[in-house]
């Protein structure tokens, strides 16, 4: 039988890991990439892209596991500032992941992923694809998968209002990549912030392109106290981040006294409509190409999902795919491969979404419980590695109530 072809356009996280995966599986794959390694690694930084350990185990389990020493995130903290005491917490516990996260900054991963690919035997071709590139991709491809991320190209993809909650931004983001921050004490994590009416702030150790980094994010409200980023110089950037922590959250900014951008590139700000897309998109001469990660799933980075959707979604793809072996990559199998990721997904968008909204009464009285209750603390902290087990306990507030219940009437008995 003669080798099938796959062209993937957009070389990132998803892109790379599915052609990898592809290749290892005896596909022919042609990888489409905008930009060269060399302008990945020399360019502006675009994520904090921190890992939990189901999406890390799929990059190991593709031999993709190249920074075994870089720094860990090995917990959850989570506070919320005293509304009426300043410098004050009305909210604040924490608690160890069972296996820890990874960052390591996409403009490292990337060209290394990139290396890796074409070592493997992958084709990867330098341009900016359009329609008329995808026209030919669908040409000389049994299947054609945009994995472009935010670029353009995805707007090909239409929205689904169905299962898209909002039409417009949330949070006006920002990420800040520092050196010299003062370690969390006892163990390193995501230090989680939560100002209500304003915004959050976490911060966590990373690995950068000049080594171990710390990367803060912020996600203000829009037009509040932390969307003030725009048109700034990189170290006005850093100077806006302190003045942030020092007005709102004291002891961030007690750790935050001496830190120095890891370099100009280490500044972001942007902001997006978090967005659900139909998977196919139909081109001009009727061809079909179909939709990977963010393409199709785009959330906002307030739970650090992204990355971890693309590994998933990844993943699912190349089940899906190499369970076709042999037979038409069609629209129905295109729904189909969508579908069993959405399975997935539709949780995560829906826990994700839900921490855009002001907090209900239930979640605050779990987030206060879990001050004095590790068992909440640690089930929130893991939440991350797989969102769909909030639907059991967190979304809703008659499952909440069993749960607090069943906490209760354990330690009575
Ligand atoms: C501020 C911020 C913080 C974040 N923090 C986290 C986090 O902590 N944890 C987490 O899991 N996720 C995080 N994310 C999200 C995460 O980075 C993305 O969801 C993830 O990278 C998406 O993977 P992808 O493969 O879909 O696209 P990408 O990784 O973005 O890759 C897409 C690639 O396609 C290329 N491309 C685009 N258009 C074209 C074209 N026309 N032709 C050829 N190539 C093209 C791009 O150059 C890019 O390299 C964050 C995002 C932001 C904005």
């Amino acid at each position: 039988m003669t080798q099938r072809h796959i062209t993937i356009v957009g070389a990132g996280q998803s892109g790379l890991q599915l052609g990898i995966g592809l290749l290892d599986a005896g596909y022919q794959v042609t990888t489409i990439s905008n930009r060269t390694p060399e302008e990945i690694a020399e360019g502006k930084v675009a994520s904090s892209q921190c890992i939990f350990h189901n999406a890390l185990e799929h990059e190991r389990d593709l031999g993709l596991d190249f920074w075994p020493d870089a720094p860990t995130v090995d917990g959850i903290s989570f506070t919320i500032p005293h509304p009426e005491l300043p410098g004050e917490k009305a909210i604040s516990w924490a608690s160890r992941l069972d296996h820890h996260a990874k960052s390591i900054d996409q403009r490292v991963k990337f060209p290394k992923f990139m290396e890796e690919f074409t070592a493997r035997g992958g084709e990867l071709v330098f341009e900016d694809a359009g329609v008329a590139e995808l026209e030919k991709y669908t040409q000389n491809s049994d299947l054609v998968i945009v994995a472009a991320g935010k670029g353009e190209i995805a707007q090909l993809f239409t929205r689904d209002a169905e299962r898209s909650t909002y039409d417009a931004p949330q949070r006006a983001l920002a990420l800040t990549y520092v050196k010299g921050l003062k370690p969390r004490e006892e163990y390193s994590a995501v230090s989680f912030n939560l100002i209500p009416g304003v915004g959050e702030y976490f911060v966590f150790p990373a690995l950068t392109t000049s080594g171990p980094c710390e990367i803060m994010v912020f996600e203000g409200v829009p037009g509040g106290p932390m969307d003030t980023w725009k048109g700034l110089s990189p170290e006005e950037h850093l100077e806006n981040s302190k003045n942030i922590l020092n007005t709102f959250l004291p002891w961030e900014a007690e750790r935050a006294t001496d830190v120095e951008l890891t370099d100009p590139n280490g500044v972001l700000q942007g902001r997006f409509a978090p967005t659900v897309r139909h998977p196919i998109a139909t081109l001009p001469s009727g061809r079909q190409v179909l939709g990977l990660a963010d393409v199709v799933v785009l959330n906002d980075p307030i739970t650090g999902q992204g990355s971890n959707n693309a590994s998933k979604c990844a993943a699912s793809y190349l089940a899906s795919i190499i369970a076709h072996d042999g037979q038409a990559f069609d629209a129905p199998f295109m729904q189909a491969t969508f579908e069993r990721y959405w399975d997935y997904a539709q949780h995560v968008a829906h826990w994700t979404n839900a921490l855009l909204a002001p907090p209900p009464p239930h979640v605050l009285e779990l987030l206060g419980a879990a001050n004095s209750e590790p068992d909440i603390a640690h089930r929130f902290a893991n939440g991350f590695n797989h969102p769909p087990e909030f639907q059991e306990w967190f979304m809703y507030p008659d499952k909440a109530a069993d749960y607090l219940a069943g906490l209760s009437a354990a330690k009575v008995s």
